[in-house]
């Protein structure tokens, strides 16, 4: 009877017989008209539609994978949203949000290829409540969403809900229970589970709460209670409901959140399984048209869907490997993550090795094919994440370039293990884990491909050792991605404690507010009352001396912490004890605070009159490097065309520094070309001209810059030589630098008066990074390149004019041209002279190097004939001869091999000043003597004399020290008769 009715429920997709679209499935069934179904069923309930953040905010390479949805609210669950940012109105959002899980808390990067619904990229369908319904409505839209409109079998479904922990002081969420017992959710279908399953937090500190979990059974037809959570691919989770209603607090308590939110998340891929009645994520339209397209470049079977050990040659794992990475590769390059050293990079770096080795080796593709998926990706994707057609150049060009490198290393790799192989004594011992490490860490080459090189050696590498290494490793890494945590930055609590209070936001436009008297800049004066001070734990009404405070005032000049531009530096005092300094280490914004860190060095109190001083030298050195900051971004369009995007920037009081896109690297005359536009700006003192305007009418203004971010509304527009008005009004791009931005600018561009680019590289392909001085630096930097400039010259007319007749004066210029090339390449000058400069000595180095070796050719002749001379055709010619060069004395004994060829010959240099001795030797190919190997014969010589040497059986040198340089000599030569004799 359950049997039929199970039947009976299921909606019509479920018997199939549907029209079918193209890709084979009923036109709503595909992955496309299922995210749009999630996204208008929210619209239609209120919710507002925002596109996905980029899986790692652009300009902030600390922040590691974003592994839920959440991140991109986090400001909102802070209480540290900007008041003025549009995100501060958000009640109902509802979006698609880009997850990638490969690292940090949440890695899935080991279950992906192996089962079939845990993938490294993702995309998460999310709803939130922030601070509007709770529990109730939640649960009810999540059912009726799920049963109703995509018309989910209720027999399928489980929802799971939180325990409570008596350990932890948590009672069950019996609340939620009930939302599910009234929704109709039969008793025995809702399970309780424990923290791990069912309380979300977002931190160690921070909002938190229990959650609900919806999961569905693949199988149907049974009680399927005891699955769930249990790792089953047949009864997996589907959507998950967190209700924050806590903060947990540094000491581990938890205090009621003034407002709850709701933060939802379901996987597209589990429901579009599911909708499509799949047995695998991988059969859906998500991933069909990539494994046909693997197929194509492979040389395997067709994509079978086996797992474990009926997939013998993991052929299927294979194309589950590739198909899931290449999609993650192509949302994480687009969004400016690289494959690199470190972080995020180093997670993506692995993953595209990973997927190199698996298109290699198992599947058999071509060099290419891997970046050639990339194309497919952006055919699946692309129309709901837009930056994966405008970046698939890109992206293929990221990958290819990395084919290129792993391969090379992994033939690297392949070498170096036989190389250490061959070296090890105990030829089936452990191989050294400090080298199976470093294959791993510095050529990318994958641990389990050293096993398995090993493995067919017979030898394994020593596990213990490089279990330890790992863990290290892991060790560094996850502390240097916690980083310092500001204990002074305001939680949740305190923010809504200042509003409860009714602590007005700061009033910081006198940061502004300066002017320009003939040519000085005057700062506002600043006097201000405190109105709150925070200690880290909790508000105060004082704070005593010698403590570290935030200190927030109803009104300040001084600038916070962002868009790229560091934060004022000054001092307090207080009023009535004026001689008493109070200095503030940072300034922060949070949640339309500015918050002032503070050491007090007395007392202090709420309602404490302050007066404000601003470091004025160190705020007008960013507001030189700033405004220089939008003069060089204009000057860099002009010279390499309107297709240049900003990718970062930084000022401080000492430098700028500046990320764009561009294919390569500026060439000399374009260095040349953007630095002299910069200086057409600066001689011309034109006028910046700075305006608040609403976000809408400022977009409308042609030419203008921005980059990737939520802007405030209104917004700050800053451009150089036409007033803001002006350009409201005129559709024409003025040509001229108009960007929204909220750093503080000079009024006149003629006071940065000097800019010079000291340097410029790829960091990235694609994207460069310039470091620019202005003002004195640049011109300092510019007198430094004319003099190392005019050092080149004369070293190279030193050269054209006579070539070095003897050794000595020939191995000095070599040095020189050293010399110089260190100190071109170390010291701050004018980035295109300093590529000129090293073109030039490129080619001063080769000609030295030439003389050098012809030199050491002609010495070693003269030296080698002596010797002949003095010992005749000897078997064994072991003796001294007079030179400071290694080199010299590899080719005496060079050249005695050619003239006496069945002779084993070996010759050390003293040098008497330091005591050290060079050794070089040289033993016939193949010949009687053959017991004597060149490199023992160093090696045991040049270890009596406390050093080392290396070679291989026919030539070997090395170096050691001794003062008695006959008794070496006798050493040597004996050495070498007892070998022979032998
Ligand atoms: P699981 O236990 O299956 O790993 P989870 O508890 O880690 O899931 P949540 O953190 O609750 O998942 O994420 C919410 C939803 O996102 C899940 O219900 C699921 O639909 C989806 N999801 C989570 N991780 C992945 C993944 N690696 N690949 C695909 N979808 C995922
Ligand atoms: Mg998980």
């Amino acid at each position: 009877m359950i049997r039929l009715l199970t039947v009976l429920h299921r909606p019509p997709w479920f018997r199939s017989g549907l029209v079918r679209s193209c890709s084979g499935l009923p036109p709503d069934r595909t992955a496309a008209r299922i995210r749009n179904t999630f996204l208008n069923f929210f619209r239609d309930r209120g919710h507002l539609l925002v596109p996905s953040a980029p899986v790692r905010p652009r300009g902030d390479p600390s922040l590691l994978f974003v592994n839920a949805g959440m991140n991109q609210f986090k400001p909102i669950l802070l209480g540290t949203v900007d008041p003025r940012s549009p995100m501060a109105s958000y009640r109902r959002v509802a979006n698609s949000q880009k997850c990638v899980r490969a690292g940090g808390k949440h890695n899935d990067l080991d279950d992906v290829g192996r089962d079939v619904y845990h993938h490294t990229f993702f995309e998460m369908m999310g709803s939130w409540s922030f601070g509007d319904y709770f529990k109730e409505e939640a649960c009810q839209m999540a059912w009726s969403l799920l049963t109703e409109h995509y018309g989910l079998p209720v027999d399928r479904l489980y929802v799971s809900y939180f325990g409570g922990d008596a350990a932890f002081g948590l009672p069950p969420d019996d609340e939620t229970r009930q939302i599910w017992l009234e929704i109709g959710v039969q008793a025995n279908r809702i399970l309780p589970f424990g923290l791990k399953e069912n309380f979300w937090e977002m931190g160690d500190s921070g909002p938190c709460g229990p959650c609900t979990e919806i999961h569905y059974d693949h199988v149907g037809g049974r009680d399927g209670a005891a699955l769930v959570n249990n790792d089953t691919p047949d009864l997996v989770e589907i959507w998950n409901l967190v209700f924050m209603q806590y903060n947990r607090e540094l000491d581990g308590s938890l205090r009621p959140l003034p407002q709850c939110s709701v933060d939802t998340g379901m996987g597209l891929e589990r429901l579009v399984r599911i909708l499509q009645n799949k047995t695998s994520n991988y059969d859906t339209d998500l991933f069909t048209p990539l494994l046909d397209h693997i197929h194509q470049v492979s040389c395997v079977d067709i994509y079978g869907g086996r797992k474990g050990s009926s997939d013998q040659e993991k052929v299927d794992m294979a194309y589950r490997v590739v198909a899931d990475h290449i999609r993650t590769l192509s949302v994480c390059i687009a969004d400016g993550i690289h494959p690199g050293m470190s972080g995020a990079e180093l997670v993506l770096r692995r993953i595209l090795r990973r997927a190199l080795r698996f298109c290699v080796e198992v599947l058999q593709a071509p060099q290419g094919s891997l970046a050639g998926l990339v194309p497919t990706v952006t055919h699946i994707l692309g129309d709901v994440y837009p930056e994966l057609h405008s970046e698939k150049d890109r992206i293929m060009d990221v990958i290819n370039e990395n084919e290129a490198q792993f391969l090379s290393s992994l033939q690297q790799g392949s070498r170096l293990i036989h190389r250490t192989l061959n070296r090890m004594e105990n030829k089936h011992g452990l191989f050294p884990a400090s080298v199976a490490w470093s294959l791993h860490r510095d050529l990318g080459f994958p641990l389990d491909l050293v096993d398995l090189v090993l493995e067919e050696r017979g030898v394994r590498v020593d596990r213990e050792e490089l279990d330890r290494l790992i863990s290290e490793n892991h060790k560094v890494v996850s502390e240097s991605q916690s980083g310092p945590q500001s204990q002074l930055s305001l939680d949740i609590l305190s923010l809504s404690e200042l509003q409860r209070l009714g602590v007005p936001h700061t009033n910081d436009s006198l940061k502004y507010q300066y002017s320009l008297d003939r040519d000085r800049y005057v700062f506002p004066a600043c006097c201000a009352v405190i109105l709150a001070l925070y200690d880290g734990h909790s508000l105060r009404s004082e704070v005593s001396e010698g403590q570290r405070c935030a200190v927030i005032l109803d009104r300040t000049c001084f600038y916070a912490e962002q868009g790229g531009q560091s934060h004022d530096q000054g001092y307090f005092t207080r009023n009535g004890s004026k001689d008493v300094v109070y200095p503030v280490d940072a300034v922060e914004q949070v949640g339309g605070y500015v918050v002032h860190h503070v050491t007090t060095s007395e007392c202090l109190k709420t309602g404490d009159q302050v007066e404000l001083h601003l470091d004025q030298v160190n705020r007008l050195s960013c507001m030189v490097k700033h405004t220089a900051t939008h003069v060089l971004n204009f000057a860099l369009r002009k010279v390499l065309g309107p297709s240049i995007q900003q990718r970062g920037s930084h000022v401080s009081a000492e430098r700028l520094r500046f990320d764009f896109t561009t294919k390569v690297s500026l060439s000399v005359s374009q260095l040349q070309q953007v630095e002299s536009c910069v200086m057409d700006v600066i001689s011309a003192n034109q006028r910046v001209y700075s305006e608040e305007l609403p976000l809408l009418s400022a977009k409308t203004i042609s030419g203008l810059r921005t980059v990737d971010e939520v802007y405030p509304d209104p917004v700050r527009v800053v451009s150089v030589g036409i007033p803001v008005s002006e350009l409201l009004n005129d559709q024409t791009d003025k040509q001229t630098s108009v960007e929204l931005c909220c750093g503080t600018h000079l009024l006149q561009t003629g006071f940065i008066q000097d800019l010079v680019i000291v340097s410029e590289r790829q960091m990235v392909r694609g994207i460069s990074r310039i470091v620019a001085v202005t003002g004195r630096d640049a011109t300092r930097a510019r007198e430094l390149g004319q003099a190392v400039a005019q050092d080149v010259d004369s070293l190279s007319a030193r050269l054209a004019g006579s070539t070095p007749s003897s050794l000595v004066s020939a191995h000095c210029l070599a040095k020189e041209v050293g010399i110089l090339s260190d100190a071109v390449d170390n010291t701050p000058i004018p980035q295109w002279q300093r590529r000129d400069l090293q073109n030039q000595l490129k080619v001063l180095q080769r000609t030295t190097n030439t003389t050098v070796r012809k030199l050491e050719v002609r010495e070693a002749a003269v030296k080698a004939e002596a010797l002949l001379q003095k010992h005749g055709k000897k078997d064994i010619l072991v003796d001294s001869v007079d030179t400071d060069s290694l080199s010299v004395v590899m080719k005496t004994v060079n050249q005695l091999s050619t003239a006496a060829p069945n002779a084993v010959v070996m010759l050390l240099a003293h040098q008497v000043h330091s005591g050290k001795v060079l050794c070089a030797c040289q033993v016939p190919k193949g010949s009687a003597s053959s017991s004597l190997l060149a490199s023992d014969w160093a090696v045991a010589v040049c270890q009596h004399l406390g050093g080392g040497a290396g070679g291989n059986a026919v030539v070997a040198q090395g170096t050691g020290s001794s003062d008695n340089i006959i008794e070496v000599l006798r050493w040597a030569e004996q050495f070498a008769v007892q070998k022979i004799q032998r």
